[in-house]
Parts: structure tokens; sequence; C-alpha cells
């Protein structure tokens, strides 16, 4: 890693998802000790800083680094393994015997080529979870790569149907869980903390999600982090085995609130809308996700409407394919224009604030990150505006949401430190992560 004391980041142009969503051109951001200390004009920030590195931004656009609010980065080396299935078949035939047969140093190098992916496109931050056994390796990973993340293992304990080498028995769960709490939460100056990464209903016992809720409510600044309300098959199964719709199932298991965010969301009836609203559940939205496994669009207008906190996150490779936060967001936006018939349903502003503060706020951490503003941390990205898709450029964040691709990122900056930046990853060694994922590849077509 590149280790920067203070440095002075220009662009051509600053979008800064600021509550104004000011954009400065001839900008310039001046960085120390991992927190942001100026931002102005090129001439401003020179005039005030001066620094030991300058980060040149000629053809530029600077931006607040990409919260992820929902991947499974361990499931990278299962990326075209799981094509055209529906949800329930896609997780029992491919995704659930994948991940429970991934060797320890499998979750390591799955979780680090999935990480190297999200910093090469320009997320800063991801809302993981791992997989049930083995998931220290997935931490190790995210602590080697400077990601800064919500992480943790998988928790689950009823099969229903599912490999039952991917179960623990209640107590296993809730202890290792809390072992891992004890020994990642807030660590690596706060880059990391931990999730209760409850996987959803179908996998998890009434006891086990109390149990998890308990847990939730005796540290500080954790996060229950699940799916719920995906497929309409799957909630048809939660009615039949919880007596209830899912949302208020979840009512009832009292792991609805704040400090809760649940991927997907979208078979919902009123009564349960009114739910997420009442106990400000936080929601992420993931349109490849759901357009791949056919699964149905997520209402974002309505939990707008609502006022309820939406992200956008990729999801995993079986079922996106990619961590390509830029696609998600163009495909946010357009999957809300058809299902309203509107073309203001999600305008790209609006977007990018999803894939930035909002989605910050939508995992409890948009005081630190999510914009570039004085006093935040140093999590920045920097795109290329002198590739053939970004001429003519009228209005930067059009271009970002609507044109722009993870491929356009040349600069990742997490905590202060440069991460990526011109093709080169300053942290790992990505053409060894790339064998092991080759090897795998071997290994599984054997
Ligand atoms: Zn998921």
């Amino acid at each position: 890693m590149v280790k920067l004391k203070d440095t002075i980041l220009e662009a051509d142009i600053l979008v800064t998802s600021n509550l104004k969503n000011s954009v400065i051109k001839d900008a310039a951001v001046y960085v120390s000790n991992g927190l942001i200390h100026g931002v102005g004009t090129k001439k401003e920030i020179h005039k005030e800083f001066s620094a030991t590195k300058i980060v040149d931004g000629n053809n530029k656009i600077l931006l607040p680094g990409l919260v992820n609010t929902h991947s499974h980065s361990v499931q990278t080396f299962l990326r075209g393994k799981a094509d055209d299935f529906a949800l329930l078949d896609w997780l029992k035939q491919v995704v659930l015997p994948g991940e429970s047969h991934f060797t320890a140093e499998e979750v390591y190098n799955s979780s680090l080529l999935g990480f190297a992916e999200m910093i090469r496109t320009g997320t800063t931050t991801a809302n993981d979870m791992l997989t049930t056994h083995d998931s220290n390796f997935g931490i190790k990973a995210a602590k080697e790569i400077g990601i800064r993340t919500r992480i943790g293992k998988m928790l689950m304990d009823y099969s229903n149907d599912f490999p039952e080498i991917i179960i623990e028995d209640t107590e296993t769960v809730i202890e290792s869980a809390r072992k891992q709490i004890d020994e990642y939460h807030q660590t690596q100056n706060g880059r990391v903390k931990y999730s209760l990464n409850a996987r959803f209903l179908l996998s998890c016992s009434s006891e086990l999600m109390k149990l998890i809720v308990e847990t939730k409510d005796e540290y500080d600044d954790l996060m229950i982090h699940s799916h719920a309300s995906e497929s309409q098959a799957e909630c048809a199964e939660v009615v039949r085995i919880f007596g209830d719709s899912y949302f208020r199932s979840l009512k009832k298991l009292n792991a609805l609130g704040s400090e809760t965010i649940l991927a997907h969301g979208i078979w919902l009836d009123d009564d349960e809308y009114n739910l997420v609203e009442q106990t400000n559940t936080r929601i992420t939205h993931n349109p490849s996700s759901n357009s791949k496994l056919a699964s149905g669009i997520c209402d974002v207008l309505r939990y707008h409407k609502l006022g309820i906190i939406v992200g956008i996150g990729t999801d995993g490779p079986p079922c996106n394919n990619n961590f390509d936060m830029f696609q998600d967001m163009r495909l946010a936006a357009f999957l809300q224009k058809i299902k309203h018939l509107d073309e203001l349903a999600l305008p790209a502003e609006k977007v990018l604030r999803m894939a930035t503060i909002e989605g910050a706020q939508a995992i409890n951490w948009g005081t630190e990150i999510g914009s570039v503003e004085v006093g935040k941390k140093a999590d920045l990205v920097m795109t290329n505006i002198d590739e053939v898709n970004s001429f003519p450029l009228y209005n930067p964040v059009s271009h970002l949401v609507y044109s722009a691709s993870g491929k356009d990122v040349s600069m990742t900056m997490i905590d202060g430190e440069i991460v990526f930046q011109d093709g080169n990853y300053l942290t790992i060694d990505i053409e060894k992560v790339k064998r092991t994922a080759t090897e795998y590849q071997e290994k599984w077509t054997e």
C-alpha cells in the first residue's frame, strides 16, 4: 500500500454528493491522515494547503467512493455457474453447494477477487455477506486489500431443503458470530465493522432470529443484514412456515428497525410498506440481481415517497454477474422509469445519491463517508473522461449514471490510501488472485 501522509487530488470536475449536490470545476481536494480537510477550486486549495503528493486530475471526474449496500464477495468463484435460474433453484442447485464446498483458501481468494473488482470499479465500501464456514478468511481478504466494509459470516441454522453441510446449529451460529464481533468489529482504523448476516427467513429459525436481534442490541454500531421478500415463491414459503407475510414475520421477530438493512424488498403489501416506514428499516435495491433472477422490480419510488433510505447493491456474481456499481446505477434508473412509466421516477442525480451518500446512510455510516466534504473520510474515486463514451459531456452526473462504466475508474482511494491507480492494484498481487480463480474453474470442470 502506498502510504500517503497528505495529498492534493485535482480534477477537471468534482461531484460532491453533498446536501446541495455541488459540482465544482477545476477542483481540488486536500487529504491528510485519511480525512478530507479541504474542498474547493484548485486555486483555493493550493493557496491554503501544500502536500507531499499531488494526484493529477487532468481529464478526470473526482467523486465520492461508491457504496455497495449488498454484496457477496465470497461467491465470486461462482460467476457464470448459475445463469438463468429462478431464486430458490439457483440457491439449492448451485450457490449453496458452491459456497459450502469452498476450502478456507478458496473463501479467501474468491472474496479477494470480488473486492478487487469492487475497488477496480469505484466501490470503496461494501456491505458484504460471507458464507457460514471459514469466513475469517473472507474478512482477512477485506483487511488486506483495504476496502471499507460491514462484513461477517453467513448465519443460518435451518435447512429447508438446502444442503445440510452449510447449516450450523443455533448455538454454534451465535457463538461464532460473537467471536467474530470481538475480533473484527471496529478494527482497521474503524474501516471494518461487523454485520450480523442472517441469510433469509427460510434459512433462519425464529429462535436464531431472536438471538441475532439480542446480539445486535448488545453492541454499538452493529447492523443486521438480510434478504427479504425477493421472489414470490420465497414469500409463499415464508407464509407457509411462519404463518404470516415476510415483513410482518420480521416485525414479530423484532427484526425491523434502523439497524436492519434488507436486500430486495419487492413483494410487499400496503401494511408491510407502512411497517418499513414506521420502523425506519433500510432497504438495498439490487436491480441487476432482480432482473437476472426474474424476481420482480423493487418499488424504489414508493420507498422514497415514504422517506425510506434505499441504497444500491450489486448482490453476488452468480446473479449479476459483476460488481460494477455503475451498471447497477444505470439499471436502477431505467427500471423505475419503466415500472412507473415516469421518466422522472428516478433521475440521475437521485441515483448517484443512492450509490453514495444515501448508500452510506443505509448502512449507518453517512456521517463519515458517502460525500466529498471537509471532515469526512477520504474515500474517493476518479474516472477518466477522455474515453470516447465521455464526449460530449454536458452534465457530469448524467455521464456517471448513464454513460460511464466501472472500467472508466482510474483511481480509488480508501481511508486516504490509494488502493488502485491506472490499472495497478497497490495492496494485492492481482495476477496471483486471477490464477487462483482459474485453478478453481479447472477443479470445478474436472
Ligand atoms: Zn444477496
